[in-house]
């Protein structure tokens, strides 16, 4: 597929979740509108690896994906290295103890899955980890400009600033660790 820096046209969906309890079956609710996960290895895209083709919103028809950015993570869901550029957004998700970035769709504002960095899964190192029924196939190719979410997203500034001080944290207590060792046989040494 030609690449094009074309940006995909995002309308804004707002609807009311009794509107969307119309158009969406029940598991596609449960997970686009309240935030559900499907079951790991059962999404009907989970081992769906087209050459072709693009994946839209399972709500609003928006398109969000490509085939092309679409790998095998082995972690039980859709996994997606970069979006069409614009039609995802990120959020901070603090549930069940833990903090994570949760990607939406930016039209209609469903929930596609969460966001993770720097895996080296790809040269993208972003994991785009997306529900089956958050989103649907396409077989026609769509040439849109693509990049990763977190660049450009909320997430870097929260992410991409406290990166260096983890990483920084990380060689502190490493090095502490290491000295205190390095001590200790020192110590031990000039005991015996
Ligand atoms: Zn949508």
């Amino acid at each position: 597929m030609a690449s094009s820096d074309e940006l995909v046209n995002v309308t804004r969906v707002d609807k009311p979740d009794s509107e969307w309890a119309k158009s969406l079956d029940k598991m596609e609710f449960q997970v686009l509108r309240k935030k559900g996960t499907e079951p790991a290895r059962t999404g009907v895209y989970d081992k769906f690896y087209p050459k072709e083709g693009h994946f839209v919103c399972a709500g609003c028809g928006t398109p969000l994906y490509s085939a092309q950015a679409k790998f095998d993570s082995g972690c039980g869901w859709p996994a997606f290295d970069k979006c069409y550029e614009g039609t995802v957004k990120t959020e901070i998700d603090n549930a069940f103890g833990m903090r994570r970035v949760e990607i939406l769709c930016a039209a209609c504002d469903g929930h596609l899955g969460h966001v993770f960095e720097n895996e080296g899964l790809t040269p993208t190192m972003e994991r785009h980890c997306v529900n089956s029924v958050s989103v649907k196939y396409v077989p026609e190719n769509l040439a849109a400009k693509e990049s990763k979410v977190v660049d450009g997203g909320i997430a870097s500034g929260a992410l991409g600033a406290l990166s260096p001080f983890v990483f920084l944290f990380g060689v502190y207590i490493l090095s502490d660790v290491l000295g205190r060792s390095i001590n200790a046989f020192t110590a031990a040494g000039v005991a015996q």
